[in-house]
């Protein structure tokens, strides 16, 4: 699927290991937000390319885009396998969960990225998971296109007014501010409590000088603005624990001298 840049809350999850098979779309339980989505011109484009992707959505506890990583290496040559499911949180009223249905599917149509690349950088791992293709800035802005599709048609007959009530109060400060690109991803990096403590980090990982002065250049510590739902954390500071803990998977795995990773997984000894 092609997103416009920026025209198209909840987060990404990579995940190493195996995770149990979902069960086949026409059970997922999100038939309400499925509906709702088929209203709307973005919401529609987003389910097609999903659908044609092949890609199973089901409810779960916390929405969220598991993509399963396995690497496998047979006479020198990598295969990466990605296997990518979607989990919507059951709790939510549909017109939620149809929200977080198209921005978990923006970030489960992105390209993917391979975790286990040798030379995979902390910094770049961040500013992709907010900035890159299917990454935040994009699939909450998405998620809003979606919204304001919703909020200015007679369609869906299914939208209450207290609904479109709601979504004009979780979208009114994403369609301002997307309005202006620049400013609009200045804001994923507002991190209120965490400044500090994510610059100490992020420092100890080696960054060298020239993106050091560009972290330090984007970073605020001014209160978030986005937050994560599943790491309950800014953007920059769940990807950056999201990246920690895979590469720490990786080196766990592979003798550390010998491995095309002993580059990558020596940075993590800055950090305890
Ligand atoms: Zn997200």
């Amino acid at each position: 699927m092609r997103v416009p840049p920026l025209l198209p809350l909840v987060c990404v999850v990579l995940l190493l290991t195996s995770v149990s098979p979902s069960s086949g779309q026409t059970e997922s339980g999100l038939e309400p937000a499925e509906r709702l989505l088929e209203a709307t011109p973005a919401g529609r484009q987003v389910l097609d390319a999903a659908r044609e992707g092949r890609i199973h959505w089901g409810q779960g506890q916390v929405s969220r885009t598991e993509v399963t990583a396995t690497r496998s290496v047979h006479d020198g040559v990598e295969t990466v396998h990605y296997e990518t499911r979607v989990i919507i949180s059951g709790s939510k009223s549909p017109v939620f969960q149809a929200l977080d249905l198209a921005h978990e599917l923006v970030h489960a149509l992105r390209p993917k990225e391979n975790p286990f690349h040798p030379t995979l950088r902390a910094g770049d791992y961040v500013v992709r998971g907010i900035e890159g293709e299917g990454g935040e800035a994009e699939a909450i802005a998405y998620e809003c296109k979606v919204g304001r599709e919703w909020v200015e048609s007679v369609k869906p007959a299914g939208l209450s007014q207290e609904d479109r009530a709601l979504v004009r109060a979780r979208c009114g400060m994403v369609w301002k501010a997307a309005a202006d690109s620049e400013k609009w991803k200045r804001s994923f990096y507002y991190l209120g409590q965490h400044y500090r403590d994510f610059l100490e980090r992020l420092t100890r990982l080696d960054p060298g000088p020239v993106e050091l002065k560009w972290w330090k250049d984007h970073i605020d510590p001014r209160t978030p603005v986005f937050t994560s739902a599943m790491a309950q954390k800014p953007y920059p500071v769940a990807l950056l624990e999201e990246y920690l803990e895979l590469t720490k998977k990786i080196c766990s795995r592979s003798p550390a001298s010998e491995s095309p990773f002993a580059k990558r997984c020596g940075t993590l000894s800055g950090l305890k």
